[in-house]
């Protein structure tokens, strides 16, 4: 920015999550991403007159489910709304969402330690149920054209609204990190951006940093990842500073991202909810939550990542940060708990996982879910270093070819021979080779210059190829050494 210190922003995010159920929020049809245009419809999500929506009770337990573990007040009696726009890929003419009465009300996120706020928590303003629209299509057919696919008429929604108190960018990105965790923990959402199963706009206006007055805001849509988010920001926040030293004033619209480019792109002037026209849906009754329903679904949370990483510590023996970069994601923290299912230390399955195995989801950037190597694999591994059937260094040798060829410990082990030498007697006639074949430096070993008892260790490594257990080999070249010297 600018004027460091001199404005501030002020961001609120609204997150459209599509919820994990097998059909559609209003009738029977699959959820289903990438199958023939079309295919997944009926006269409900065609919006046909006369037909009736029919609320899919799996999708507000998933929305119950985000409220409750965010702290916030599930709503007992909640009401469906008309939010009439004209779109093509909107065959009703409206969209069956929550206004007035939305399912959740409060609740926060704590995001993780950033410079500015340590203990930064993110109060989230409501959360609702909503239907999604179809898709319009653009093909480059050489002539204008659009096609409508209505497969994703239908899909459930929840939105999720925060408060305008996010103040940097990389607030944003890390709120939606946490979002992000919080929705798979709660096996909700797939958190796939990629699919568009998590969409999200943000709102963002600048204000002197002394004025609690907000600013006019902008909306910024188009924003495909995290990352997209985190630079949209930056750049917004940059062109309203700069608008208002300039001393004009920001106006109130909608952005779109273009990444390509790294700037936003108005897109229209920001519609006023009135503009929507709202009115309860006559075709839906209020939705009751009623106290045992919400007492059983209250009762049926999953273990969250705080608690899971609380429980890691004292269950595994990990120090606090293992087990937060652990839980970090459900998927991560399945993959860490299996391993110990079939291994015992918890420490070295840790340093394993948080090292080797991130390294390589890193260098892949594919994710814990798709990884390869089982955890089960991984395990055998860690137990063939525990026994001292091979070294550590040898067992990273194993780990590549693990990945490379899909093969387990073991078979690589015995196909090269690999297993660690940990038999004294053999250890002893190496000792023995390279003493007499290293006679000077030997010489000054004994005359006192011991700290070349390295440069030995090396060299029996070395003879052995690394297979020897380097433990053994300092033990059995200190007896020999010390026997020499008497
Ligand atoms: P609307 O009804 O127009 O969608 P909301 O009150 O629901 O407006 O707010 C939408 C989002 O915009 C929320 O996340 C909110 O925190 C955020 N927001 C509201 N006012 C501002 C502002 N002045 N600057 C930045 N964000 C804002
Ligand atoms: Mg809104
Ligand atoms: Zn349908």
């Amino acid at each position: 920015m600018d004027n460091p210190g001199r404005f501030e922003a002020v961001i609120g995010l609204e997150v459209h999550a599509q919820l994990a159920t097998a059909s559609k929020i209003f009738c029977g049809c699959r959820v289903e991403f990438g199958a023939p245009p079309n295919s997944l419809t009926c006269p409900v999500c065609q919006g046909l007159p006369g037909a009736l929506p029919v609320l899919n009770k799996r999708a507000v337990e998933f929305a119950v489910r985000l409220v409750l573990a965010t702290g916030g007040t599930v709503n007992q009696r909640s009401v469906f709304a008309r939010k009439n726009y004209f779109y093509p890929d909107l065959p009703k003419g409206y969209q069956i969402s929550q206004y007035e009465a939305p399912l959740g009300i409060g609740g926060r996120l704590k995001i993780p330690s950033t410079s500015e706020d340590v203990n930064k928590v993110v109060r989230l303003k409501r959360v609702h149920l909503e239907e999604d629209a179809g898709k319009s299509l653009h093909p480059e057919t050489g002539e204008y054209q659009t096609r409508i696919d209505l497969n994703r008429c239908g899909t459930p929604l929840i939105e999720i609204v925060t408060e305008p108190e996010i103040r940097t960018p990389r607030e944003a990105y890390e709120y939606l990190v946490m979002l992000k965790q919080i929705l798979q923990y709660l096996e909700i959402c797939t958190g796939d951006m990629e699919k568009g199963h998590l969409r999200c706009d943000a709102n963002i206006s600048v204000k002197p940093a002394d004025s609690s007055e907000f600013g006019t805001r902008t909306e910024l849509k188009n924003l495909n990842s995290f990352r997209w988010v985190e630079r949209a920001l930056a750049y917004e926040i940059d062109r309203q500073t700069q608008t208002i030293v300039a001393g004009r004033k920001v106006e109130q619209m909608t952005l779109l991202w273009n990444e390509k480019k790294q700037i936003a792109e108005p897109m229209r002037s920001k519609e006023e909810s009135h503009d929507y026209r709202y009115f309860p849906e006559p075709d839906l009754v209020n939705l009751v939550i009623d106290d045992v329903w919400l007492a059983k679904l209250k009762s049926n949370l999953p273990e969250l990542p705080e608690q899971k990483a609380a429980r890691f510590v004292k269950q595994f023996q990990i120090p606090e940060y293992d087990a937060g970069v652990l839980t970090s994601s459900r998927g991560l923290a399945d993959y860490y708990e299996t391993v110990m299912r079939n291994y015992t230390d918890g420490k070295t399955a840790s340093n394993w996982v948080m090292t080797e195995i991130m390294r390589v989801l890193n260098e892949e950037k594919s994710d814990i879910e798709s990884f390869r190597l089982k955890p089960e694999a991984t395990a055998e591994l860690l137990n063939l270093i525990k026994d001292g059937t091979v070294s550590g260094k040898i067992a990273k040798e194993i780990f590549a070819e693990m990945l490379a060829t899909g093969k387990s410990a073991s078979e690589i082990l015995s196909a090269k021979g690999l297993t660690q030498i940990s038999d004294s007697t053999l250890i002893n006639e190496i000792i023995e080779r390279v003493l007499t074949q290293d006679r000077e430096n030997l010489k000054k070993y004994l005359s006192g210059k011991t700290q070349i008892f390295g440069h030995f260790v090396g060299a029996v490594m070395k003879e052995t190829k690394g297979k020897a257990n380097p433990a053994l080999v300092n033990k059995l070249l200190k007896e020999k050494l010390d026997a020499l010297a008497r």
